[in-house]
């Protein structure tokens, strides 16, 4: 489970769910994420609600998108579409009950990433995290660049040159980063996406600060 699902304190904000959404793009040969991101989805479904719920969600999805959640391969390459279209279910399946549960589900790919947890914050191996964040960051998508600043109280990812975006995988996005925060001992993560591909920004920016 993830360090964000057991968190105790103020709820999550609920996610920002407007928003246009491309879910293809001009050229379909790059709108893809590496597999790994489905194993984080089955993680939490199953994590959630055992093997019911995961088997009750792959029955809403298409052929190609039950394969992919099924039986993850990490290192294969996955339609972006299929990915949105995973989370929706997923989203549906459990919004009653856990309202931010994209944010949960970008927190269990971080936990699947990262493993580990810091006893206390250690900024340099969380910085050092989030900058191979953008040197990897071809290596789990091949679509859009990244690059990472550091700030005063922490650090700002900025994503552009999407061609395919959905509001669905920005907000799992925000949780992903507070598990990352959460996971290297920060205390009282904040995540903000202040601007939004999705809104007609010419960038994705992950406005973050932890102590
Ligand atoms: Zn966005």
């Amino acid at each position: 489970m993830s360090l964000l699902s057991q968190r105790q304190g103020p709820a999550l904000p609920l996610p920002r769910l407007e928003g246009k959404e491309v879910l293809v793009g001009p050229d379909p040969s790059i709108a893809k994420v590496k597999g790994v991101m489905f194993g984080g989805r089955k993680q939490l479904l199953t994590d959630v609600g055992g093997d019911e719920l995961f088997y009750a969600v792959l029955a809403k999805l298409t052929p190609r998108t039950l394969q992919y959640t099924r039986t993850p391969l990490a290192s294969s390459w996955c339609e972006f579409e299929s990915l949105i279209e995973l989370d929706k279910s997923i989203y549906d399946a459990l919004r009653v009950k856990h309202p931010n549960v994209l944010a949960l589900i970008g927190a269990a790919s971080a936990e699947l990433g990262i493993g580990k947890v810091y006893k206390s914050l250690d900024t340099g191996e969380l910085t050092k995290f989030m900058e191979n964040i953008a040197l990897f960051h071809s290596q789990y998508q091949k679509f859009g660049r990244v690059k990472f600043e550091k700030t005063a109280n922490g650090g700002r990812m900025v994503y552009t040159d999407y061609p395919c975006y959905s509001p669905i995988f920005c907000a799992s996005g925000i949780g992903y980063f507070l598990e990352a925060i959460l996971r290297h001992g920060g205390t009282d993560p904040a995540v903000v996406e202040t601007k939004c591909q999705t809104l007609g920004d010419t960038t994705c920016t992950y406005d973050m600060t932890w102590k």
